[in-house]
């Protein structure tokens, strides 16, 4: 016989497996259809555990970000997130010996709202509906910048060539991140200076408004400052491009990177690891740049967070 707490637990596992009465064996007797269901889910569950979820937030501003983590899980259990919040990039899982990672990254073109998250367990051959939250989005301002920029710069670091250089090299960097976190508590801010442009301003150069939008933040600095890794990292890039000049960028791993842009000098390799403050470069005036700055951009593979956000944030899943 099955004690009281042993079947009580059975039935919440029952009604988390949404196991429905439809599936089971019709019979006229309330208490055979117990037996039948005690049964069915005895043969389901047996061997399981559910997993459990934690969710950092249910409001985040655009830019920010929604971390979720799974804990129990069986070796060949796989997750599905489904939302809409975006649907141009997949909604990626990383595993790892019973736990599961992933993180819904909001940008400056996340509309604000409330949207329904559904995350789905596939086990055995077998898909379970797992956890269900509504998410807010909430918005904010951005500002126009106008920047005067000499023709001759735009021309040579503005140029089909190098967009095409920079979607070919810099663009497949963010795709792939090693399934181990690096990064430890705060991501540090990498130079000390002030503020020039924020996350997610509209420009117009020349007059014209521009397509993009600035997609990191950037400080002011004299060439020469140092520029210090944010985080643990693995340095997965490490070049100079026509756009961004003197480049670098940091894989914290499971999906969060840093970038660094428009340096002077390189002091890290690519496949380097790099410690938290460890000096990476030198701020300049490289690529496509009115003087000497930093543009710090922080992502989440392909969509660009607000480098405040991952900042503001103490590494934690749970915080
Ligand atoms: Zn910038």
């Amino acid at each position: 016989m099955m004690s009281n707490a042993v079947l009580s637990k059975l039935v919440v596992l029952a009604l988390f497996f949404n196991i429905q009465s439809a599936e089971l064996p019709q019979t006229d007797s309330k208490a055979e259809l117990n037996r039948q269901l005690m049964a069915n889910v005895q043969k389901t569950v047996a061997e399981t555990i559910a997993p459990t979820v934690t969710i950092n937030a249910t409001s985040q501003q655009e830019g920010g970000f929604f971390l979720l983590r799974f804990t129990n899980l069986l070796a060949d259990d796989k997750l599905v997130i489904e939302h809409n919040i975006f649907s141009d990039t997949e909604n990626k899982v990383y595993y790892q010996n019973g736990t599961a990672y992933a993180v819904i990254p909001l940008d400056y073109h996340t509309i604000p709202g409330k949207y329904p998250l559904t995350v789905k367990l596939q086990r055995m051959g077998k898909s379970f509906p797992l956890f269900q939250q509504t998410l807010s989005v909430t918005g904010r301002e951005y500002e126009m910048q106008h920047l005067q920029v000499n023709q001759s710069t735009v021309d040579s670091t503005r140029s089909d060539e190098a967009y095409a250089e920079y979607h070919k090299k810099f663009m497949p960097v963010r795709l792939k991140s090693d399934n181990q976190q690096y990064w430890e508590g705060r991501f540090i801010q990498p130079v000390e200076g002030h503020q020039t442009t924020d996350y997610g301003a509209k420009r117009k150069v020349n007059g014209s408004l521009t397509s993009y939008r600035h997609n990191g933040v950037d400080f002011g600095a004299a060439t020469g400052t140092p520029i210090y890794a944010s985080n643990h990292g693995k340095v997965a890039f490490a070049e100079k491009l026509k756009l961004t000049g003197n480049t670098i960028v940091i894989d914290h791993g499971l999906g969060f990177f840093t970038y660094y842009l428009h340096c002077d000098q390189l002091f890290a390799k690519q496949g380097e690891r790099v410690i938290k403050g460890q000096k990476i470069a030198t701020v300049g005036t490289t690529g496509f740049s009115t003087g000497p700055h930093l543009h710090f951009t922080a992502s989440y593979h392909l969509k660009n967070i607000n480098p405040y956000k991952i900042m503001e944030w103490n590494g934690d899943w749970q915080n």
